[in-house]
């Protein structure tokens, strides 16, 4: 099959490699679609330290073509989503309902082969069934781009029918997270990004207001003062700066969701503030299987608006190109499949 396969720091090249054989527990995907992620860039820039030779790709669908000898419940011809990860299915987090927070994952694109190829090696407790009214391509980004900000908005940050959300970062997760927010019932939707593209995005995406935070030196007062008072700011960056910006801009009872992922240590409001006004710190980490089943039956049933989702389509030969510079607005998506130049033609 061809694959994109990363061979150093910069280096993602479209190869051919042996088709997977499934074992007694997996099914073999026909790779659909796969979502291109901020994380797939970091991983080709040499970021991730992960060994040559791996296919990177953490968000797929695909249609089921071969079983293993142990697989019930599916069949050829089934079209499904991959969860992001293979969990371990034991210890206390996989046990208690949270998958997200398994202590022993392995990642598809990482420590396993991901879905930057023509066929995909998933086993059945990663597949989530896809409804046949949603297009490949969104159920692919769903997996991630969709049930992450999904998990952040609902399960961690409870937003409330007619609360004023703050959106900071407006990347796949971020723009995703104002539709998500629309469609939770918020009042006032402010997004913070300093590109003038994903703000104008993030008004087609359903924010009612935008802010340029290097046109402001305190860019938390300034979203404060736009939106008359965050109740859930929703931080999708990883940095100290952001983060402290979320927090500078809530209300009393208000709670910042950190869900940028990033190594710097971010300072609290003074005590007297923190606890005067009882805000609430948390960290949401990527979603839950039952996250991803739900994204897509509201998907399906038109509930979240997914017509700017899929910014860009290209094949496998076009898509190393795509890593040259940094991640496009909303999502790209990867199409095996798609004959482009003459390619893929087997
Ligand atoms: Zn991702
Ligand atoms: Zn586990």
């Amino acid at each position: 099959m061809k694959a994109l396969v990363y061979e150093g720091p910069g280096c993602l090249t479209l190869t051919e490699v042996p088709d997977p054989l499934p074992k007694p527990d997996e099914v073999i995907l026909e790779v659909t679609a796969a979502g291109v992620c901020g994380t797939d860039h970091h991983l080709v820039a040499g970021e991730l330290g992960v060994p040559e030779g791996t296919i990177p790709g953490h968000e797929t669908a695909g249609k089921v073509v071969a079983c293993g000898s142990d697989v019930s419940g599916w069949a050829e011809g089934d079209a499904a989503v991959g969860y992001g990860q293979v969990i371990c299915g034991s210890c206390a987090a996989c046990t208690g309902g949270h998958a997200n927070r398994c202590t022993r994952p392995q990642g598809f694109g990482m420590a396993r082969p991901g879905g930057f190829a023509q066929y995909l090696a998933i086993p059945v407790a990663s597949l989530v069934p896809l409804p046949t009214g949603v297009d490949p391509a969104v159920g692919a980004i769903a997996t991630d781009a969709i049930a992450t900000p999904f998990h952040a908005l609902t399960t961690v940050g409870r937003v409330q029918k007619g609360e004023t959300v703050a959106i900071i970062g407006a990347g796949g997760l971020g723009l995703h997270a104002v539709s998500l927010a629309r469609h939770l019932g918020a009042g006032n939707i402010v997004v913070v990004d300093p590109s003038t593209e994903a703000r104008a995005l993030a008004i087609d995406f359903g924010a009612n207001e935008v802010l340029d935070p290097a046109e402001h030196e305190q860019p938390g007062r300034a979203l404060r003062k736009l939106a008359g008072g965050v109740d859930a700011a929703f931080e999708f960056v990883g940095r100290a700066s952001t983060v402290e910006a979320g927090l500078a801009s809530l209300n009393p009872g208000g709670r910042l969701v950190v869900v940028g992922v990033g190594h710097e240590e971010p300072r609290l409001p003074p005590i007297i503030r923190f606890i005067g006004m009882e805000l609430t710190v948390t960290g949401s980490f990527g979603s839950t299987m039952d996250d991803i089943s739900t994204v897509l039956n509201l998907i399906d049933a038109g509930q979240i608006d997914t017509s700017h989702s899929v910014s860009q389509r290209v094949g496998l030969a076009e898509a190393p190109a795509l890593f040259a510079g940094p991640p496009g607005p909303a999502r790209t998506v990867i199409e095996p499949w798609n004959c482009e130049k003459g390619e893929n033609s087997d």
